[in-house]
């Protein structure tokens, strides 16, 4: 046993410094693609302890990688394979310290899971709409840290949108702390923006003040299918100007994906698009408005093919699982090389189909399983083998070649290659490829200035 572990063994005791067999939970991500080493796993009950944590740390130079519910899909949360990473988990710092239906927020502790946090907000008839398929495993801090994004980014924007106010410990284990939660407050440079997104590199949240919203009354989910994207884009155009702000979610779904979802009891191909309208009104009189919106629909939107609409709270949740399981149908199908992009809304249907040309010349047999928030010009890209081909086949004749066609074609029609997965260890080396020299620069400034020795998450982002 070194003597650093020693240390925060003798300090933090047993239950909060894991090692050995007890950490193995903490060292690989949930697709097992990151796969590595700690020394320990750290796991405060209260900031007081982070603080102390960090400092010990920052003493015996061990090197922190903060750690949430690590659902993550960049490579960020797990240790490196050299065994001298401690990873912190935020987890058990999972208080709701207060909700105020009056002021419309909601301050919790990092390690909060985003369901209990929605759950809460749904206790008092009010809404947190941060939602993705990982929710019943993230965690606020964690949400915070990849600014992350998901289905309801249409209406209420993503948890940097949603973000009132933070706390944070630095990296020399200071404690900055701005939950005042006001909804205008410019008292200097904004730091909550520079923490957020920062995937754990220039400090660990803590804690946060979200926006709460008016629970909705009403809710329906429409699953629309259409001919081709430029029919879907029409579609959520006339969304926009039919339904105004009560458009809260606007999810497309490639015909490939079916392939997934053999037993889907509605139709997928060529294109569907999950539609959700939140509303305060009530069910008939929104009922109502969808099916009188998708009549007009069908008559001017060309390549509308069908339509299914809920009818009830329940069938809501079913058409929203349909598409929710997509990504756990893509892990059992055997994995695809995935592409988080994000594109001006007006480029998409050119680039789904050149790029799906190009690919097709490089990789015959590739099958592009695109679906994603397409309200948000988000599209989750990605490619499955040819069917019998294994995905370490795949990626290991072809993947470079294959993500680097997609990246350098999301480049050229301005997008992003990272929409809202974050950068980790991952995407690293193409931020360094992509970014401007000026934006990087300031960004290893940034990084220098608020952790000089480097020992927040190094390796990831930069
Ligand atoms: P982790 O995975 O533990 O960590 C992620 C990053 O944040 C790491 O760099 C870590 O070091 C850092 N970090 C974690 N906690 C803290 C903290 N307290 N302080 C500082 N840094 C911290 N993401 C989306 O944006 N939209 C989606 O729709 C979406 N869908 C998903 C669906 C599935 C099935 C899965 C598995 C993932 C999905 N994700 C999605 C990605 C992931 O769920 C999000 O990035 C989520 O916000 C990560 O939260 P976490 O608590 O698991 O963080």
């Amino acid at each position: 046993m070194t003597r650093a572990l020693a240390s925060l063994l003798s300090e933090f005791g047993d239950a909060q410094v894991l090692h050995g067999a007890d950490a193995v939970g903490f060292e690989k991500d949930w697709r097992g693609q990151f796969p590595g080493r700690a020394l320990a796993v750290l796991q405060p009950r209260t900031v007081d302890e982070v603080q102390a944590m960090l400092r010990r740390c920052a003493e015996w130079q061990l090197d922190v990688v903060p750690q949430g519910g690590n659902t993550g899909l960049v490579g960020g949360s797990t240790p490196d394979a050299t065994g001298r990473e401690v990873v912190l988990s935020l987890k058990r710092l999972n208080r709701i310290r207060s909700l105020s239906p009056t002021n419309l927020t909601l301050t919790a502790e990092a390690g909060c899971v985003l369901a209990h946090l929605q759950a809460a907000a749904e206790g008092q008839g009010l809404l947190f709409p941060l939602s993705l398929a990982a929710e019943g495993s993230c965690t606020l801090g964690g949400n915070l840290a990849t600014n992350a994004g998901g289905t309801q980014v249409l209406r209420w924007g993503n948890a940097r949108d949603l973000c009132l106010g933070l706390e944070v410990v630095t990296a020399d284990g200071a404690l900055w702390s701005d939950l005042d939660g006001l909804r205008k407050d410019h008292r200097g440079f904004n730091l909550r923006d520079l923490f957020i997104g920062s995937e754990g590199c220039l400090g660990v949240i803590t804690a946060a003040v979200m926006k709460l919203s008016p629970q909705p009354r009403t809710r329906i989910a429409a699953w629309v299918t259409l001919n081709d994207l430029e029919g879907a884009l029409a579609l959520l155009r006339h969304g926009r100007l039919h339904l105004g702000d009560e458009l809260s979610g606007f999810e497309a779904m490639a015909g490939t994906v079916q392939a997934l979802l053999p037993h889907l009891p509605v139709p997928l191909a060529p294109w569907a698009v999950l539609v959700e309208l939140s509303t305060q009104r009530d069910e008939a009189s929104a009922q109502a408005q969808v099916e009188a919106w998708l009549h007009e629909a069908w008559a001017h939107v060309p390549g509308v093919r069908s339509a299914v609409i809920s009818h009830s709270m329940a069938q809501f949740q079913d058409l929203w699982a349909l598409r929710e399981q997509i990504p756990a149908a893509q892990t059992e199908a055997g994995g695809n090389l995935k592409h988080d992009i994000s594109l001006p809304l007006t480029a998409i249907p050119a680039f789904v189909r050149d790029n799906g040309a190009a690919l097709a010349q490089l990789c015959p047999g590739v099958r592009p399983m695109v679906f994603g928030h397409l309200g948000d010009g988000n599209l989750h890209y990605n490619i499955a083998p040819p069917v019998g081909e294994s995905l370490a086949a795949l990626r290991e004749a072809h993947g470079e070649a294959i993500t680097r066609c997609v990246f350098d074609h999301v480049a050229a029609l301005g997008g992003s290659f990272s929409a809202e997965h974050g950068i980790g260890r991952l995407r690293r080396d193409e931020l360094v490829r992509q970014a401007d020299p000026v934006a990087l620069d300031l960004m290893r400034r940034v990084k220098r200035a608020l952790d000089p020795a480097n020992r927040l998450n190094p390796g990831r982002v930069l």
